[in-house]
């Protein structure tokens, strides 16, 4: 390759770089909203059970805890995705024992575990993705 194709791709792989750690800032930004909205609804969980304490009727509070509970469950899987897709772009991935690894390794140094060959997986997380965009358009 010529110096001047050579000076070209470097500079393409910077822009790449660059734009990498965009989307990290972004996805991460997401995560500690996301974060926040989880403490809120625990925070509605006690309220909403102190107050049917002072009611003297736990049984009323069910409904609104349990769907309370729901939100934090739809949160945390929200949250997950947008790790998942942290990970994607940190081109890592999770062994069965927890530990982060290159996506490219084939045996876990920390628990032996042996991964099946890769298969090539089509942007499947984007999709999921879709609401939490369709959420800071509205900001
Ligand atoms: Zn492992």
């Amino acid at each position: 390759m010529s110096f001047f194709g050579k000076v070209k791709e470097g500079a393409a792989k910077a822009a790449e770089k660059a734009k990498e750690t965009v989307e990290l800032t972004r996805l991460s930004a997401q995560i500690s909203s996301k974060k926040k909205e989880i403490d809120k609804l625990n925070q509605s969980i006690g309220e909403t059970v102190f107050q049917a304490y002072l009611s003297e009727d736990f049984l009323s509070s069910e409904p609104s805890v349990i769907a309370l509970c729901r939100q934090i469950t739809d949160v945390n899987q929200e949250i997950t995705a947008l790790e998942q897709k942290i990970k994607e772009l940190k081109n890592e991935k999770d062994c069965v024992c927890g530990a982060s690894l290159p996506v490219d390794t084939n045996f876990c140094p920390t628990c032996g575990y042996k991964f099946a060959p890769r298969v090539h997986v089509e942007e499947a997380p984007l999709e999921r993705l879709g609401s939490v965009k369709d959420e800071d358009q509205e900001k």
